[in-house]
């Protein structure tokens, strides 16, 4: 479509007003303010959620290192911390039992840490950015990245007011070209900016491993007076996920009368039918945690893919004009499952090279590499060499990861080899077939019958995340083949698609051209942006691009 777009011009474009976004805005007005020869830059930060905070989501525990760089008086800030951790325990799952480990090593220790609701924490950080003059403008969504003559200049947005097939409504508003000096894609995981700046930039991506995703799936509950501490922590690994499979759940206690409970599942299974939203609930199911949250209510829902390959996953950081920070470049320590710090720091880290870069009037790569070499050599790039091998040692299942975990320890973080390579995630489905001859049976679609008390269906699960798109506007999931859909893969895999997705976007149902035949259905509206169909689909027909500004879930306390 031919139209003409207005023209935006700042100095720095932050995508995504998560930590790392936030923190790098904080930070540079902080440095610039100290800075008496310096003028304060224009800085337009965009997040593509209805209010900051509203699509960031994890567990959580944070290692509060990065926020107390950040900002040192965040307590007395009123930061939401929602507890302290109070005590840390794991255990293995079987069926019906739990053994709990009988010590965790230091790595592996929780002491120090808060039990966070990552949205609020956002939600705050916001507040102190915005109070320290920088424009936050939530809503705002990035359709395309923009490069030209191998240079990022921009971001155009989204086009809002189109229908269905792509043609302008009556309140029809083009999308804008904002150009940039720099532009900072912190954007979360797999971005769909990130994505386009990795394909399309040379050598951005060389030598990277292809990076290794989860699926984690939460939930937060108010239970009874009584089940839990505040700040207790609990991990597990084992049960549901078979030991051939990566993932694990946690339970963490955000009072002593609210639970973030929640399991992760790692998208590199083998298994075509494997379901990150029915592995949850058969872990809600589980001896140990039903009697946590028995008797008590659901009250939020979401879901998000964790980048957990690590340090050897992490794309080179800078190009002309381009700078990427937190899950956008897979800063996450696998090891602990944490990366709201890494994010935070690696935003800071980004901010005090930009402030070089605008003494410098120079923001090719060649000045933005301070970036780079700065991470590489701060406690946030020492972190992640040390868990460098932490996920690459499950490639052999549970109890080999146990083992690798265990010479990595006492190697700092070597283990028994180093840089392994991997396959990306999609490349590990087999078709049923192979499944069947690999593993002597169907592969089990993991079902359970929901009984809306406290296992819940994906319907139910997306209203409690709050999510709203508007309907009448070109779907965000794009199928390049939907032929490929229709056929090969109902043949070969069996549309693994409506397993993956935990908001049943993707359906199968009869199609009545074809008796007997079914046809893939979209429900868009459903999606909680967490990118798994983007990552996890077998023949990579589906590409996640970015709906109107405003939409996707809602998160709150989450
Ligand atoms: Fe996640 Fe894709 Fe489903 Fe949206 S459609 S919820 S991105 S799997």
């Amino acid at each position: 479509m031919d139209v003409q777009r207005e023209i935006l011009e700042t100095d720095i474009l932050v995508v995504g007003a998560g930590p790392a976004g936030l923190a790098l805005a904080l930070r540079l007005a902080h440095l610039v303010e100290q800075d008496s020869q310096l003028d304060m830059p224009e800085v337009l930060v965009m997040e593509k959620g209805a209010y900051v905070g509203a699509h960031a989501l994890s567990g959580a525990v944070m290692d509060p290192r990065g926020l107390a760089e950040l900002i040192p008086d965040y307590r007395e800030k009123g930061a939401p911390l929602e507890a302290a951790v109070s005590g840390d325990a794991m255990y293995h799952l079987s069926e019906n039992g739990a053994i709990r480990f009988p010590f965790l090593p230091p790595s592996f220790s929780n002491h120090g840490n808060y039990v966070v609701s990552l949205n609020k924490l956002v939600a705050w950080l916001g507040e102190q950015v915005e109070a320290a003059g920088v424009d936050v403008y939530a809503g705002l969504a990035g359709y395309d990245l923009i490069i030209e003559n191998e240079r990022v200049t921009g971001v155009q947005t989204v086009d809002m007011g189109l229908d269905k097939e792509g043609q302008p409504k009556s309140n029809f508003e083009p999308g804008s070209v904002i150009r940039a000096r720099v532009t900072v894609l912190c954007e979360g995981v797999h971005g769909s900016l990130t994505r386009r700046a990795l394909e399309n930039i040379p050598g951005l991506a060389a030598g990277a491993v292809p990076q290794a995703y989860l699926t984690g799936v939460k939930e937060v509950w108010e239970v009874p007076a009584g089940r839990v501490k505040a700040g207790r922590v609990v991990h597990t690994i084992g049960y549901p996920q078979p030991s051939h499979e990566y993932g694990g759940g946690w339970i963490y206690a955000m009072s002593d009368t609210m639970v973030s409970v929640g399991y992760a599942v790692g998208l590199n299974s083998p298994d075509p039918t494997n379901d990150p939203h029915m592995k949850f609930q058969r872990y809600k199911s589980h001896p140990l945690v039903k009697e946590i949250l028995d008797g008590g209510t659901m009250l939020h829902y979401g879901a998000k893919t964790i980048p957990d390959n690590g340090y050897y996953s992490i794309p080179r950081l800078y190009h002309d004009g381009l700078v990427l920070c937190g899950d956008s470049a897979g800063m996450l320590n696998p090891q602990k499952l944490k990366g709201i710090h890494l994010a935070i720091k690696s935003g800071i880290l980004a901010a005090e090279t930009l402030v070089d870069c605008l003494k410098a009037q120079d923001f090719s790569a060649a000045a933005l590499k301070g970036y780079q070499d700065r991470f590489e050599g701060s406690w946030a790039g020492k972190e992640l060499y040390r868990t460098r091998n932490f996920h690459a040692g499950f490639h052999g299942g549970l109890y080999a990861g146990l083992f690798h975990g265990a010479a990595q320890l006492v190697t700092g973080g070597r283990g028994f080899f180093s840089r392994r390579s991997k396959k990306e995630d999609h490349e590990y489905m087999l078709t049923l077939d192979a499944y069947r001859r690999r593993f002597g049976r169907d592969p089990s679609k993991t079902e359970i019958k929901l009984d809306n008390q406290y296992t819940y269906d994906k319907l139910t699960d997306v209203y409690k995340s709050g999510t709203a798109h508007e309907e009448e506007q070109p779907s965000h999931l794009q199928i390049s083949d939907p032929d490929i859909c229709n056929n090969r893969c109902t043949e070969e895999y069996g549309n693994p698609c409506q397993h993956f997705c935990p908001a049943q976007v993707y359906e199968m149902v009869d199609d009545p051209a074809r008796p007997g035949k079914t046809k893939l259905q979209l429900t868009p509206s459903n999606c909680v942006h967490c990118k798994t169909c983007d990552i996890a689909d077998p023949y990579q027909v589906i590409r996640w691009v970015t709906p109107q500004g405003g939409e996707g879930p809602n998160y709150t306390n989450c």
